[in-house]
């Protein structure tokens, strides 16, 4: 989607500090860390939010997984545990609507969330 800020990171058209990438997928660093780990893992496809996931994207769903097992796996943070979460729209404070995991860690994260 041409006015979609992930879209854009995507393209090469806004900068990211990228930590992983498939043909299929992206992991960069968030631009406003909460942890000492702070990524966000998302499907290059324009998805608007784990809600919009249809039937044919259930495979490429599965390699975001693997993909943030991965980044988590490489960033050493597998061990102690992280957090793997993904916000929906207006009640779930979701900000960009595009589909993307936070993956969170390094730190001793608190439950529940607000
Ligand atoms: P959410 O509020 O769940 O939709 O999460 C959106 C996340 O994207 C927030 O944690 C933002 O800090 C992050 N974010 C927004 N713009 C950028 C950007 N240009 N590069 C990296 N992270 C971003």
């Amino acid at each position: 989607m041409s006015d979609c800020i992930f879209c854009k990171i995507v393209a090469g058209e806004l900068p990211s500090e990228n930590v992983y990438e498939t043909d299929d997928v992206l992991a960069f660093r968030d631009i406003r860390p909460q942890a000492p780990v702070h990524v966000l893992v998302i499907p290059k496809k324009h998805i608007q939010s784990a809600h919009h996931v249809a039937p044919e994207d259930a495979e490429l769903v599965g390699r975001l997984h693997m993909a943030a097992q991965h980044v988590a796996e490489e960033l050493g943070i597998a061990k102690d545990g992280y957090r793997l979460v993904t916000n929906i729209g207006w009640h779930g404070q979701q900000t960009v609507p595009h589909l993307h995991y936070h993956l969170i860690g390094g730190r001793q994260l608190q439950w529940p969330p607000g």
